[in-house]
């Protein structure tokens, strides 16, 4: 047996594995739990003592794994914000994999890096000055940036967290609308998960500004530490996007950082309908952007944007080690462009990503995002949005005519809550939780669902590329019929 894996050509390979993923996504397989017993079987060997090679391995990731994937990137499929990549965010992302294993150094990945960082604060109206850094996620990315908000927060104390750690009485404030990750984050900075304050919202989810201002002012009186504001620019739930304007003013009078956390929603901003809603979002002291949502890239790339980079590096680098020192030529950090032909790529690690953030060996995601944009462009990629959109606009007219559905929340961007509705019945949430586990179960329209003020709401989130008109009318039908059926067997069974 071979010691040695094979690293020969790739384009044979990559044919074959092309082959089984085009089966994938055609969809015909059915979805993976409903054969689980199988290929839990298949799959659950001991650890092979000896190897079976590449061409028996591909066959089994062609045969028995990607077969059994996630239903994440069928059409139907309007669950979470997450979805299917686009082809081009896979080959992009497969070519950093093999070309550019690393960010650092001074290559065209790194390049790409900078650039479609850049691309991402003008194609999202932010201010030129905004500088980024790419991460595995919205919640990696909420957690970068809320370390800058922590870091700045605290020096203007006297105290440097990043070097120093973190003194108690730090808050934060958010609403209930905000993603979970935010706690988190809270968590892993050293505040903990109750130092996310909640402030009030109005009745479709928005924060309430006046209300974050008696919060502001009783953490000042009791000599606590405002470190930063969270809005939503697109909450996960409903999408509302909060009230920048007057936040960003609350933001002002009290010399706070305001964060937008714009995971989901920040492409919304490519709609000029709801374009209105952003304004004040100019003042954001830092915004996050997930590029595997709205804009279709594979999984794993999310970013910070923030006015002031230099804290980032403050509060994430990694301070001097032995294992680097002198591997780098000096000086070239302004390096002249008639140097070219006389530098290597690693005379310099470029810029330093590495120190702005939580990650050392990172996929260079940069080019993924520049081939996305390259590919559709700026209006392609305003185009997607506002189908999504005018989806979710279009599901919650058709909702609001029909006898037996009722719009539970008007949509802000692409996701419309909903539920089916009879007179008679005295426990719509428990009839919308069964009709919902119906459709899962028929596989073709896979919305969520999420509470609106007590109400159980169907959930479908209008995203993926994939996903197109035919699955409106589709969604509409398939809950129309089953919560009928379903409401059928309820008064047949009481009738009995
Ligand atoms: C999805 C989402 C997150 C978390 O992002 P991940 O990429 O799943 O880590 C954070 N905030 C909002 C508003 C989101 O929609």
């Amino acid at each position: 047996m071979s010691d040695q894996a094979y690293c020969g050509p790739l384009s044979p390979a990559l044919q074959r594995l092309g082959q089984y993923l085009d089966r994938f996504n055609e969809g015909e397989q059915g979805d993976a739990g409903m054969r689980r017993l199988q290929w839990r079987a298949a799959l659950q060997r001991s650890l092979p003592q000896s190897g079976i090679g590449l061409d028996k391995v591909l066959q089994e990731l062609g045969e028995q794994v990607i077969p059994n994937g996630s239903a994440v990137p069928l059409p139907g499929f309007t669950s979470f914000i997450t979805t299917g990549a686009t082809n081009m965010g896979v080959l992009a992302s497969l070519a950093a994999m093999v070309a550019s294993p690393q960010r650092i150094g001074l290559t065209a990945f790194q390049q790409l890096e900078e650039l479609s960082l850049n691309w991402l604060v003008e194609l999202f109206h932010l201010p030129a000055e905004m500088k980024g850094v790419y991460s595995s996620g919205g919640s990696t990315a909420n957690l970068l940036a809320l370390g800058a908000a922590r870091q700045r927060a605290f020096e203007l104390r006297g105290h440097d967290c990043g070097r120093d750690g973190v003194p108690p009485g730090g808050r934060i404030f958010a609403t209930a609308a905000s993603h979970r990750t935010i706690h988190r984050a809270a968590a892993v900075l050293g505040m903990g998960r109750e130092s996310v304050l909640t402030v009030k919202t109005d009745q479709t989810g928005r924060m309430c500004p006046r209300d974050l201002a008696l919060h502001i002012e009783r953490v000042l009186q009791a000599d606590l530490i405002p470190v930063a504001i969270v809005a939503n620019a697109g909450s996960t739930s409903t999408g509302a996007i909060d009230p920048l304007q007057a936040i960003a003013q609350v933001a002002d009078r009290f010399d706070l950082w305001l964060h937008v956390d714009g995971a989901y929603g920040l492409p919304g901003i490519l709609d000029e309908r709801v374009r209105p809603l952003y304004t004040g979002i100019d003042r954001a002291d830092s915004v996050v952007v997930d590029s595997h949502k709205w804009l279709g890239a594979p999984v794993g790339i999310g970013a910070t944007l923030v006015k002031d980079r230099s804290l980032l590096l403050r509060a994430f680098t990694q301070g001097a080690s032995d294992y680097l020192e002198g591997s780098f030529a000096e000086g070239l950090d302004s390096l002249p462009d008639s140097a070219d032909g006389f530098v290597h790529s690693l005379d310099s690690m470029g810029i330093p990503y590495s120190d702005f953030g939580v990650e050392l060996s990172s996929p260079a995601r940069g080019a993924v995002v520049w081939a996305l944009l390259r590919e559709i462009g700026a209006a392609g990629m305003a185009a997607r949005i506002r189908r999504h959109n005018d989806m979710a606009r279009s599901l919650a007219e058709q909702v609001e005519a029909h006898p037996r559905l009722e719009l539970l929340q008007a949509p802000t961007l692409s996701i419309c809550c909903f539920r089916y509705r009879v007179e008679a019945c005295d426990d719509l949430n428990a009839l919308n939780r069964q009709l919902h586990r119906r459709l899962i179960h028929r596989g073709k329209n896979l919305p969520s669902t999420a509470m609106i003020d007590g109400q159980l709401a169907i959930r479908p989130c209008f995203i993926g590329a994939r996903t197109d008109w035919v699955q409106v009318d589709d969604l509409l039908q398939d809950v129309v019929s089953t919560g009928d059926a379903l409401w059928a067997e309820l008064v047949a069974a009481q009738t009995k």
